[in-house]
Order: C-alpha cells, then sequence, then structure tokens
C-alpha cells in the first residue's frame, strides 16, 4: 500500500504518457483524469487531440497536442493519433512510452515500479491482450498471427524500440499499415512490432481496459495495478470500490484515487466528513 502521497518530479521522470482523446471527450472524460492521476504526473503526460481547446490547454499547464487527425472513431483518424504520439514522443529524451485511453485510470507509483523493471537499452513492448489467441491475418498470401497490447488498456514501448518501428512506422507511415492491414491502430503497432520486428509483446497483465468486467479486480491488489478503466454504456462496468456516491463518482475513478492516495488534497475533505 502507498501511504505517501508521490510527487510527481520523483515518478516516472523517464516516462512519456499520452492520453487520447477527440473534441467531444473534453468535458466529459478528461475532468476526472485531470482531478485524480494526472495531478500525480502532470510533468509527463501529454493530451493527444483533434480539437483546439483553451481551456483544457491551461488547466493541463498547456499539455494538450492537435494532432490534426480527423475527429472521428475511423480507423485512420485513430492511427492518425497514435502516429503522432509516437512521432513526439521521439522528439522528447524520454526512455518510455506509455499510451492509455480517456477512460482509463494510470496509478502513477505502479507504473513507475513496473518500468524500473526493464532497462529501456533493450526492445520492450509491454501491454495486455484481449484475445484468447494472436490475431491471424494474410500478408502477401502467408497467414501470420501476432499478439497485440490491447490500447484501451495502456501499454508501453522502450525508447529503442520506438526508434527500431521509426523507419517502418515513424513520420505518419503508422497510417498506410493500418490502411493495408485494415486493422485499428493498437494492432497496427502490434503488426509492426511482432510481425514485422519480430519482438516479442511482454504480458503484463496489471493492465486494464473495460473489455474485462472491473468488478473482478480485488480491492487489496488496486496498489498493484497499472491501469484500471470503465464504461458507462447500457450495462455499467465499473471498478468496485467504496468512497463517493455514484453521481458525485460515476466511473468509480475519485474513490479509486482516494482508495490510493487518502491524503491526495481531493480526497482530505471527504475524510473530515
Ligand atoms: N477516440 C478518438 N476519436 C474518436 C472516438 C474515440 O480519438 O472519434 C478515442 C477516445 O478518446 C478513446 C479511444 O479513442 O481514448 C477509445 O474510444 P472509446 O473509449 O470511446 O471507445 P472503445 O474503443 O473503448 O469502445
Ligand atoms: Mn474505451
Amino acid at each position: 500500500f502507498q501511504p505517501i502521497l508521490p510527487v510527481d518530479d520523483d515518478l516516472l521522470e523517464k516516462v512519456f504518457i499520452t492520453v487520447k482523446t477527440t473534441g467531444r471527450n473534453h468535458l466529459t472524460r478528461l475532468p476526472v483524469i485531470i482531478r485524480t492521476w494526472f495531478q500525480l504526473a502532470k510533468k509527463q503526460t501529454w493530451f493527444f487531440t483533434d480539437t483546439n481547446d483553451q481551456h483544457l490547454s491551461q488547466v493541463t499547464g498547456g499539455h494538450v497536442i492537435n494532432t490534426n487527425c480527423s475527429a472521428t472513431h475511423s480507423r485512420r483518424a485513430l492511427c492518425c493519433k497514435m502516429s503522432v504520439e509516437l512521432d513526439v514522443f521521439l522528439e522528447t529524451k524520454k526512455k518510455w512510452f506509455c499510451h492509455v485511453d480517456d477512460d482509463n485510470y494510470v496509478n502513477v507509483p505502479a507504473l513507475d515500479e513496473l518500468l524500473k523493471m526493464y532497462n529501456p537499452i533493450g526492445d520492450w513492448y509491454l501491454g495486455r491482450t484481449s484475445t484468447p489467441k494472436p490475431l491471424q491475418i494474410r500478408a502477401k498470401s502467408q497467414k501470420t498471427t501476432f499478439w497485440f497490447a490491447t490500447g484501451g488498456a495502456g501499454f508501453c514501448l522502450s525508447r529503442a524500440l520506438v526508434l527500431k518501428m521509426a523507419p517502418i512506422s515513424g513520420n505518419g507511415k503508422l497510417m498506410a499499415i493500418g490502411d493495408r492491414i485494415g486493422l485499428p491502430d493498437d494492432v497496427s503497432v502490434g503488426y509492426v512490432i511482432e510481425h514485422l520486428l519480430k519482438i516479442q509483446l511482454t504480458r503484463v497483465e496489471q493492465f486494464h481496459s473495460h473489455l474485462e468486467p472491473m468488478r473482478l479486480i480485488k480491492k487489496d491488489l488496486f496498489n498493484e495495478q497499472l491501469t484500471f478503466s470503465y464504461s458507462l454504456d447500457n450495462e455499467p462496468n465499473t471498478v468496485d470500490v467504496d468512497g463517493f456516491n455514484e453521481i458525485t463518482d460515476p466511473t468509480r475513478f475519485l474513490s479509486l484515487h482516494c482508495f490510493l492516495f487518502p491524503e491526495a488534497s481531493s480526497c482530505v475533505e471527504k475524510l473530515k466528513i
């Protein structure tokens, strides 16, 4: 358990965290992120979007990048954003690239611990699969299979690996790859790494997307998990955690944050009541 509130400067200084978002999610999904885990990794985290937003820029200390990719859920638009995320990462001096969606909660100290276990000089593709079998595709009339890390659970790549990807998928070329295999951004990343570069995904089960039932994650293991997610569709899928009521905290991220960091400023008030 993490009783002491981490100071963002000490954690994850080598990491570049990208949050993929879109204009219409700025006011619905981003506020809870900005109130919670973003506060622990303000310097490391950047929002990649498709719309100019003065307010977002102000509340994130200017950590917003307008990719100029189209604001649609199309494969092309998503590959376009991922491609910009990777290109911008290479312009930094950071050792690790970690991508998450705007419905992810990142457990900042746990991510820091994970990355300390791997040397970024090596080629590392760290993430969680969400298919029971590797993906099978037909490329040049040959069947090939490969694994990919689910983008919606978050995944991390070492700088060495992103540098190897650059001649193949850098500078916007990830879009062409997505077009060629007709698959989404996270699958395209897996295709480049596993199929083209022959580097294997290292499975890290502590990344979580809303493709899994969030309520199955046990409270006593929350602090070891790297990411969480939610979906509020017809059948809500959220982390099972006590705290704020469902109206104040429909995503459960505020409650989760206060469970992990009881002395965070947004939690202290609650504890006093
Ligand atoms: N997204 C986007 N453009 C869109 C729709 C979604 O960039 O037009 C992003 C969204 O912000 C999120 C990710 O894509 O980070 C996945 O979207 P969502 O959670 O809505 O759908 P899912 O694929 O998880 O069902
Ligand atoms: Mn989602």
